[in-house]
């Protein structure tokens, strides 16, 4: 098993949509970015790649690539999903913090969790969502911007893996018996 953790915060603002784990919520300001700038599908995006060893999201989806314009961020957690598959990883459990002044997300939370569990293939007991506000001080508390921490734990899927892990475990037992 492995674990991974992940941030994100978007600069809010007029006549932008504001899409939160890939629910749609309704807001006169919504988050400003490359993509559509889900601040939560990015931070989720980012701990899976961390927990993977497979670096992060601006590496994996550049900002300055013409094909991310607008992007519909579940396109770069599906991937990301997908190369954790092709690496012998799938996700376990995932819990996600959003850091929001405005819109109250307390209403929202429950689409949140059950959109993510759905992109992630996972059941709703293993998606859990928080929202924090900001307690009315720094970037988040002026509703300047919303952010997100997210923390996920990966399993290995298959064979290939699970020898892989034994592989290592031996090499370090060898190692070991070398120092000795
Ligand atoms: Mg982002």
């Amino acid at each position: 098993m492995r674990v991974g953790i992940g941030h994100d915060t978007h600069r809010l603002a007029e006549g932008r949509p504001l899409l939160l784990g890939g629910v749609r919520v309704d807001s006169p300001r919504g988050l400003v970015g490359h993509s559509d700038a889900d601040v939560v599908l990015h931070a989720v995006t980012d701990a899976l790649l961390g927990a993977a060893g497979l670096g992060d999201i601006g590496e994996a989806y550049p900002d300055t690539d013409p094909a991310w314009h607008n992007a519909d961020s579940a396109v770069f957690l599906r991937e990301t999903l997908s190369r954790l598959r092709q690496a012998g990883w799938r996700p376990v459990n995932i819990d996600v913090i959003v850091f929001a002044q405005e819109p109250r997300l307390g209403p929202i939370k429950a689409a949140i969790r059950a959109n993510l569990a759905t992109l992630m293939g996972l059941s709703p007991e293993a998606v859990n969502v928080k929202a924090k506000t900001g307690e009315r001080v720094g970037h988040i508390g002026r509703s300047e911007a919303i952010a997100c921490q997210a923390v996920v734990l990966i399993e290995r899927t298959e064979d290939r893996g699970q020898t892989s892990e034994v592989r290592g475990q031996r090499s370090e037992v060898g190692g070991g018996q070398a120092l000795e």
